[in-house]
């Protein structure tokens, strides 16, 4: 099958700038487009990289689409290296659009809301149990760690699990920036407080053998994010005997129908994240979730206050 090919690069700024223990970041780009087939049916995909965590760089997606030109084919599909992620995913997610795979319409997935780093999280949280009118409900969190000093981000986290409904939940989020005492200081902290739902990546994906360990010293659950950023170290990381949490980002883990077989044939314990697509992406990415993801877990796309408008 022979498609016609549009892509339009996109730029979306975050309201405020996200800090992990990666670095700031400002902008969302990334790329959206469209495969029309002979019978003029559209399907749309996004690819949106996400380079410090592994996948290609907006450049690299944007050399293969100036490649492709006006016209791709299956072939040139199948073809999309693996480094290429995120275009794996969008030109996967595109022809499943344009098949119209049967889409799951009751989705019932509740979300855990990404809070700001520091303090401002204490304020951002509040608000949002106001404005949704949460806080008889348990209502999933996350929130980021291993940006400034332990002794700081401690303290200001005494004072946010106090402004948690009863029932709810918070996800630490270290993005790999702890060392191994500081992680088992949060550990032990969050093993105290009993409302942590699980840590995230305490540690740098080098270090898995040390987060093996953690996960059997603490009763708080450990969650691999950027160690599986892909389906192939997702497969590396399930051989090599996690038994824990999995952060799946399907925006930059390659082709859908390779996450889906992978979901399918082994009993996963999985929590569905964002990257902070537009709603191309998005509506591709929790049509997996509602067939994929542990529902006792909410899916990581509270991030609507992230931007000023809808895209
Ligand atoms: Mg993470």
């Amino acid at each position: 099958m022979i498609y016609k090919f549009d892509f339009y690069p996109y730029q979306r700024r975050f309201r405020q700038p996200l800090k992990t223990s990666h670095g700031i970041w400002k902008t969302r780009a990334g790329i959206n487009f469209s495969l029309t087939n002979e019978m003029d049916k559209i399907g749309w995909g996004e690819i949106a990289p996400l380079p410090w965590f592994g996948s290609e760089s907006l450049e690299q997606a944007l050399t293969l689409c100036q490649q492709f030109g006006a016209r791709v084919t299956d072939e040139d599909i199948t073809q999309i290296p693996q480094e290429l992620s995120a275009c794996q995913f969008g030109f996967g997610s595109a022809l499943e659009d344009l098949s119209s795979r049967v889409e799951n319409k009751d989705k019932n997935l509740s979300y855990s809301y990404l809070l700001p780093t520091g303090e401002a999280g204490l304020e951002a949280c509040q608000q949002i149990l106001q404005r949704e009118n949460l806080g008889r409900s348990p209502t999933t969190f996350k929130w980021k760690i291993g940006v400034s000093s332990i002794e700081e981000e401690v303290k200001i986290f005494t004072r946010l699990i106090k402004i948690l409904p009863i029932g709810g939940k918070l996800r630490l989020d270290a993005n790999g920036g702890l060392n191994l005492p500081e992680a088992k200081k949060w550990l032990e902290l969050a093993d105290r407080v009993g409302t942590i739902e699980f840590i995230e990546q305490p540690l740098s994906p080098e270090c898995f053998d040390l987060m093996l360990n953690l996960s059997a010293d603490y009763a708080t659950a450990i969650a691999l994010d950027e160690s599986v950023a892909t389906v192939r170290q997702l497969e590396d990381c399930y051989y090599q005997g996690w038994k824990g949490i999995y952060v799946i980002k399907p925006a930059i883990a390659g082709f859908p129908q390779h996450l889906r077989r992978f979901c399918r044939e082994h009993s996963i314990d999985a929590v569905f994240s964002s990257v902070f697509e537009t709603k191309v992406g998005r509506k591709a990415v929790l049509n997996l979730a509602a067939e994929l993801s542990n529902r006792d877990r909410a899916v990581g796309f509270g991030v609507n206050d992230w931007f000023e408008n809808e895209l």
